[in-house]
């Protein structure tokens, strides 16, 4: 298993996740992180660490953040570990809980071919939410 970071983590990046990780799992991209699955060895600390509740474990991520659990492992290959937290971004208290955030994660350009196949919209239970992403580019 392996623990992911979800969608309320764009433009927050609080860092206090990184902090805690015994195995320096964490991958920093320009306005979210992500965690390597095959570093992360659930050990769950950083789940209450997290002030946005963007963390979940595989087998608890909600329905419309799936799409993340596939972008964690892909940007884990591409963006720099990270071992220290540092501090969140200047508006993360503004943008903390605002719904529809994903369009504004920003995406380096060699990975854009691979989430072609996930723009695709999936129909979920509320029938209210997308997993299409829309994607910006370094
Ligand atoms: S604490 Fe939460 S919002 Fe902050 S970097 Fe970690 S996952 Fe993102
Ligand atoms: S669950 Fe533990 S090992 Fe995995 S990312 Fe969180 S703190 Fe690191």
């Amino acid at each position: 298993m392996t623990h992911v970071v979800t969608e309320n983590c764009i433009n927050c990046k609080h860092g206090s996740c990184v902090d805690v990780c015994p195995v320096d799992a964490f991958r920093e991209g320009p306005n979210f992180l992500v965690i390597a699955p095959d570093d992360c060895i659930d050990c769950h600390l950083c789940v209450s660490e997290c002030p946005v509740e963007a963390i979940h474990d595989l087998e608890s991520v909600p329905e419309a953040q799936q799409v993340f659990i596939p972008l964690n492992a892909l940007l884990a290959n591409v963006w720099p570990e990270l071992s220290e937290g540092g501090d969140p971004l200047p508006n993360a208290h503004e943008w903390s809980g605002k719904p529809d955030k994903r369009e504004f994660l920003v995406l380096p350009r060699e990975v854009s071919s691979a989430l072609d196949a996930w723009r695709t919209p999936r129909s979920l239970d509320s029938g209210s939410t997308s997993t299409e992403l829309d994607l910006h580019h370094e």
